[in-house]
């Protein structure tokens, strides 16, 4: 059953709008799957994965875009035509009827022979380990056993391609575990190509030959589970992926960087003076004594982890969790080391700033306590302001509590004081570079947000400033 094309399956700049609420569920997205790989789609709830699912299944169309099966468009196809059968969370299985009526039901609407269709379930219960299950009630079986007759049914088509959406969810961790394994075990027996979705990364790295991390409705990364592990192509997927410290830092010389107040060696050579995400794994930190290590912090929490303990290290403005065999007291004073190869550079993807805004009853915007004047009229097409108050293109009134309003604004364009009661938002800054001709600063707010900040002016690490932002610079944005 050789196609032509090594692809089995190839999504072109598929995207997907609901017209009800113009909500984009997928947004332009590409994807190549080969015969016969394990592929999962994991991201968390709500990013699309499902809705990815059902356009292959042919469950839905795609709003633009293609698929393809073996080279050939399929975008049109129904779905009882596609070589293709879904396994669903919810097993789905009729509850009136014995397995093998639930197993035979497709083939009895294809009106196969009945002993063929006999011969085939009992196939297919083999394939899953529950032969002799045939004359079994539902309710007799367990959610794994469950779950089995579920692939047993999607297996009796004798698809090319499974689809698996979330398909252990409703299982304990134990059979989960089990089923893991057994599905990936079914996988190599059957060689057919599984497409897999789920939100957990642990079954995503043990179970998938590649990994489609998603987030709202993009794919963020493409890769081996070893490649998304080990070389997080952005901060949403290093902190997805795994435990990880993410910092904020600057790159200071060839193959250095900048971050939680020291200057580390690693091995990415980017530009000086670029804004990056260092991620740094838990397990790549090196407890060393007070003052042997690049950074000193003092240990706030430890925690048992069976193998190893977790330690939280506080660094200045910096949270450093690490996993190590040492057992420090919390309070103690530590040292931090890292290997170059322990540190991972992602250049950080836009500078701007952006904060979300609520609207008062006289339609200003208002962000911590402050007002910033704004024109929703320009924001809303068609709106006016009528005797103070703001009407819609249909003449009816907005109602001010039902608009967000997110504001953004250009690291140029901030303005720094060493007042903090002056600017709408106040930080310490806890990273600098000189740019040639300014400075860059990463100025971290009391919530934790990092705020690039350029200035000509010279300020010192640990400085607290108040950041003004002029009402002229602000882009505003209606949030949907
Ligand atoms: P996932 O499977 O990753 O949890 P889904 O693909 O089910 O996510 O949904 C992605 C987004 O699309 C969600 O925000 C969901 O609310 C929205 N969505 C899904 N189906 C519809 C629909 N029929 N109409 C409007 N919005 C939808
Ligand atoms: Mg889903």
């Amino acid at each position: 059953m050789q196609g032509k094309s090594e692809n089995i399956i190839e999504l072109k700049n598929i995207t997907r709008r609901f017209d009800d609420n113009g909500f984009i569920a997928v947004d332009n997205f590409n994807l190549e799957i080969k015969r016969g790989e394990f592929v999962t789609f994991l991201g968390p709830s709500g990013c699309g994965k499902t809705t990815t699912l059902r356009m292959i299944a042919g469950f839905d169309m795609p709003t633009s875009g293609e698929i393809l099966l073996d080279g050939e468009d399929i975008t049109k196809v129904p779905a009882n035509k596609r070589p293709i059968n879904t396994v669903f969370q919810r097993y789905a299985l009729f509850p009136h009827m014995n397995i093998f009526e639930n197993i035979a039901v497709g083939l009895k609407i294809k009106k196969l022979p009945k002993d063929v269709i006999e011969k085939k379930v009992k196939e297919v219960l083999e394939m899953v380990d529950l032969e002799g299950f045939e004359n079994r009630r539902v309710s007799t079986l367990s959610g794994g056993q469950q779950q089995r007759v579920g692939i047993a049914r999607a297996l009796v088509n004798e698809p090319e391609i499974l689809l698996l959406d979330e398909p252990l969810g409703a299982l304990d961790l134990k059979m989960r575990k089990e089923m893991q394994i057994e599905l990936k075990n079914m996988h190599e027996r059957l060689g057919i190509t599984f497409i897999y979705v789920t939100h957990d990364q642990e079954e995503a790295l043990t179970m998938s030959d590649k990994i489609v991390v998603m987030s709202e409705g993009k794919t963020q990364q493409i890769g081996t589970p070893e490649d998304i592990y080990n070389e997080p192509q952005n901060a949403f997927v290093a902190d997805f992926i795994g435990d990880s410290n993410i910092f904020r830092g600057i790159m200071t010389g060839e193959k250095k960087v900048r971050f939680c107040g020291g200057e580390f060696d690693c091995v990415d050579d980017v530009s000086v003076g670029t804004v990056v995400d260092v991620v740094v794994r838990p397990e790549d930190v090196i407890l060393t004594k007070v003052g042997e290590g690049t950074v000193s912090g003092v240990v706030t929490a430890v925690t048992f982890k069976g193998i190893h303990y977790e330690i939280t290290v506080e660094c200045g403005k910096n949270e450093i969790v690490i996993q190590s065999t040492k057992t420090p007291e919390v309070g103690d004073p530590v040292g931090i080391k890292l290997d170059p190869d322990g540190i991972h550079i992602m250049i950080a993807e836009k500078n701007t700033t952006t904060f979300e805004c609520t609207v008062d009853k006289w339609y200003n915007l208002e962000f911590n306590g402050e007002t910033i004047h704004c024109d929703l009229t320009k924001l809303i097409p068609g709106s006016r302001m009528e005797e103070e108050v703001l009407v819609n293109q249909r003449g009816e009134v907005v109602d001010p509590e039902s608009l967000k309003v997110i504001a953004s604004i250009e690291p140029g364009d901030i303005d720094m004081t060493d007042d903090r009661d002056q600017g709408l938002i106040d930080g310490q800054i806890i990273n600098l570079i000189y740019k040639g001709d300014h400075y860059s600063y990463v100025v971290r707010t009391e919530e934790g947000h990092d705020i690039i900040v350029d200035d000509e002016y010279l300020w010192n690490l640990e400085d607290q400033v108040g950041l003004i932002l002029p009402e002229d610079k602000l882009h505003f944005e209606l949030k949907k």
